[in-house]
């Protein structure tokens, strides 16, 4: 493929007398749109960083969200919240072992097999269950598992009609549908 062989490297030089320390304060929150700040003002008073109070604070953020709750209707918070047991895996070697994958897929209600094709397709590796644990070939964090996890639950178990995971995945001719008990929709998954 084409590689970057023109790389400049303009480093703009300002005729700056005094040298000014732009301050950027290290907040972790990453901002999707960064302003470009253009200015380039010589400060000449000593510029004492003053503590810019941009955090919300909880109170507010509380308010907002008890407002906010406050427009969703009430039977959404009558469903018990669809909990995934947490991925309690470790490395063994230079594998993965899901040592609770039993009890996952089965609070997913998932066939243990479509998980681990899912799971084993998104690692690009391979796997293999051994219940109730599963195996991945090489070091994968827990955390990617959840991640995965959540992906593959959001895709495959919970209804896209109603969001409730009262689902089954039926196969109908050559399609693969997610058949909701709940509110009768019919979603055609793919793979
Ligand atoms: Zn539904």
């Amino acid at each position: 493929m084409s590689s970057k062989s023109t790389k400049k490297s303009s480093a703009t030089k300002k005729s700056s007398t005094t040298k000014t320390k732009t301050k950027t304060p290290a907040k972790s929150k990453p901002k999707a749109t960064k302003k470009p700040t253009t200015k380039a003002k010589a400060k000449t008073t000593k510029a004492t960083p003053k503590a810019t109070t941009k955090v919300i604070k909880a109170t507010d953020y509380a308010a907002l969200l008890q407002r906010a709750r406050e427009q969703i209707p009430p039977e959404v918070f009558d469903q018990p919240r669809f909990r995934v047991p947490e991925v309690d895996s470790f490395i063994q070697g230079t594998r993965t072992v899901v040592r609770n994958y039993k009890d996952i897929t089965d609070t997913l209600r998932r066939d243990p097999k479509h998980l681990l094709r899912y799971l084993a397709h998104e690692l690009a590796t391979a796997g293999e269950i051994r219940s109730p644990q599963a195996f991945f070939n090489g070091r994968f964090s827990s955390r990617v598992f959840e991640e995965l996890i959540g992906k593959y639950t959001d895709e495959f178990v919970v209804c896209p009609v109603c969001h409730r995971p009262d689902t089954e995945i039926r196969r109908e001719d050559r399609l693969l549908i997610l058949v909701c008990s709940a509110c009768g929709g019919r979603t055609p998954l793919k793979g």
